[in-house]
């Protein structure tokens, strides 16, 4: 192995606290992989609780593996080096099993660009006689596994702590290396209910290019595979999850990473998480204060994470014990109509500079639509009071694109931008200092299990003007920045996402025209466009229907129609309701 590989690599890993080396003697090797760079996998803190839940177990070796980027990257490509692994720096194909983690659908291209650099065939029907296995999971696989499923041999739906256990159990136990692979796939997928096998499954599709049917090739196979979720009780009482790994080559260098709660219940109909993490769960106070405790013994900050961190009961005596003690905290996206001034005192004191929110809709209606529960009142008396509080910065996030959007709704952005530009200056009187608002603009992208799976994406085009006009008229506005996505990235992300089977053959195109989309586009047989700017037939049949979240089909589609009405629906009410059907099929 070429010296400088080794030496750029142990570097890394003397960096790290926390990095687990295990002699590989008679265990089963994993190559848990990051599609993207080093400092962004570590920041994540699903991947970080793989690493630990698999390097727990006696019988197994997890070894992390990162898409090389810099000298690294060229160093591989110059010298023609197999990828290879972190911790021991074994290539990639001496591993029992390759287990990618994926939480970006456009980190897809570079699953291929690993695979190419361990030396693996990369279609799962070209390596059918030989190990290693090759699976994903993460939550873009148990949204919509199916364009990855020309090469992945298979993938485990759902939340890791409730299923990577009895998979490993199974992987482990029985002689997965010597047995036939086709066989064993089998038995898989016939003995652990979150396991999808992608090649035991026959789509058939109709003249009009939607799908007819898909349908298990072997007796015992599952019609639909259930996604596995920890129970509400169970999670509640559980071990909160946080960063084991930490180094200071990441964004989230300096701080632990802790999981105060999982899912949402508020119900944005754009949103995924809200729907494939049902039910909602929270952690008991007493479990995160001392989780937040242990973290602090050994850091001196940490990261508390939810979908919503304001609706986490209790964190403002979370955030208090932790300034108390003279620590420092950060806190993810908050919710503005849940936002308390004594949060709000404690990110002060923690040194946050800024808070961010997310409106997504400029107008009353458009957030109606959306099922954002935020009035044009509520956003106005969060940012008063974050002005009121400290010298904040405030991130503002909106969607543009979204369903039934007119030009009135991109016109309220401005205004609301306007008058919370008019509420901060006058609730920082007398300070002599005003906090910046910067805006994250965003194109709207259709997600599966939402209620807006069934509306296409904008034109790129109509999406390039929206954010010109946003452009013009913010450009005059002192102290706000904004900044866009690429439509042409948020295309390629739909695409991506709402995809099946025929949008990995172009996603393996575009890999062979070295990452070109466009020039791979015109050698396919079906229109990227089918997938992206059309709208779905209620009635037809998803890519994604195979697999089961519990969540009714019909109560996606009674959003879907309550959207159109611009009628919002009820919040979760997790104990009170069986709406959506999640909480009718689990025990609590
Ligand atoms: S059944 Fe009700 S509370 Fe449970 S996840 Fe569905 S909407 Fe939320």
């Amino acid at each position: 192995m070429p010296g400088d590989l080794t030496s750029l690599y142990r570097a890394r890993t003397a960096r790290e606290k926390g990095t687990v080396e295990k002699d590989w003697g008679g265990r089963c090797s994993v190559a848990l992989v990051y599609p993207n760079a080093y400092h962004l996998g570590m920041s994540n803190l699903g991947f970080q609780v793989v690493y630990g839940l698999l390097n727990d177990r006696p019988d197994t070796v997890a070894e992390r593996v990162f898409l090389p980027e810099g000298q690294e990257m060229s160093l591989h490509l110059r010298r023609g080096t197999p990828l290879f692994s972190l911790e021991s720096r074994r290539p990639l194909r001496d591993f029992d099993l390759i287990a990618f983690s994926l939480s970006f659908e456009n980190d897809y291209p570079n699953i291929l660009k690993i695979l190419e650099m361990g030396r693996i065939r990369l279609l799962e029907r070209e390596r059918r006689e030989a190990p290693p296995f090759v699976m994903a999971g993460g939550v873009t696989t148990f949204l919509n596994p199916e364009p990855l499923a020309p090469f992945m041999d298979f993938f485990l739906l759902g939340e890791a702590e409730a299923n990577l256990n009895e998979f490993m159990d199974r992987f482990t136990t029985a002689d997965s290396v010597s047995a036939d692979k086709e066989e064993f796939k089998l038995f898989l997928a016939r003995n652990i209910s979150s396991l999808y096998v992608p090649s035991l499954y026959r789509v058939r599709y109709r003249r009009d290019g939607t799908i007819g049917s898909c349908r298990p090739l072997k007796a015992g196979v599952p019609e639909k595979v259930r996604s596995a979720v920890s129970r509400p009780g169970e999670f509640a009482a559980g071990p909160v999850a946080c960063s084991t790994l930490t180094t200071p080559d990441t964004e989230f260098g300096d701080r632990v990473l802790i999981e105060l709660g999982r899912g949402c219940g508020r119900s944005c109909r754009f949103c995924a998480a809200g729907y494939v993490y049902r039910p909602p769960r929270i952690h008991e106070e007493s479990r995160l204060l001392s989780a937040v405790g242990a973290a602090l013994e050994g850091c001196p900050q940490v990261g508390l994470l939810s979908a919503a961190v304001t609706d986490i009961p209790g964190i403002e005596r979370i955030a208090s014990a932790i300034v108390q003690r003279g620590n420092r905290f950060s806190v993810s996206s908050l919710r503005a109509d849940s936002l308390t001034e004594g949060l709000l005192v404690s990110l002060r004191e923690a040194g946050q500079k800024t808070i961010a929110i997310a409106p997504e809709a400029g107008s009353e209606r458009l957030r109606r639509t959306i099922n954002k529960h935020l009035s044009r009142e509520q956003i106005h008396e969060a940012v008063t009071r974050i002005a009121d509080t400290g010298d904040f910065s405030i991130r503002l996030y909106f969607l543009v694109g979204l369903p039934t959007e007119t030009d009135d709704d991109i016109g309220a952005i401005v205004d609301m931008l306007k008058s919370m530009k008019h509420h901060m200056v006058k609730s920082s009187a007398g300070r002599g200092s005003i906090g910046q608002i910067r805006l994250s603009v965003n194109c709207f992208v259709p997600k599966p299990f939402t209620p807006f799976q069934w509306f296409p994406m904008a034109s790129v085009s109509s999406l390039k003007q929206k954010q010109r006009r946003l452009k013009k008229a913010l450009s005059r506005e002192g102290g706000v920045k904004v900044s866009f996505d690429l439509p042409k990235w948020a295309y390629v992300q739909t695409l991506l996402a709402m995809g099946d089977r025929r949008t990995g053959d172009m996603l393996l195109k575009a890999h062979q025209l070295g990452g070109n989309w466009w020039k791979a586009f015109p050698h396919m047989e079906i229109n990227p466009d089918f997938f992206v700017h059309r709208p779905r037939g209620i009635d037809e049949r998803l890519p994604w229907d195979v697999i089961d979240h519990g969540i009714d089909k019909a109560y996606l589609a009674k959003e879907y129609k309550l959207a159109l009405k611009e009628r919002e629906s009820e919040i979760c009410l997790v104990g009170e309701c069986t709406r959506c059907g999640v909480c009718a099929g689990i025990e609590h």
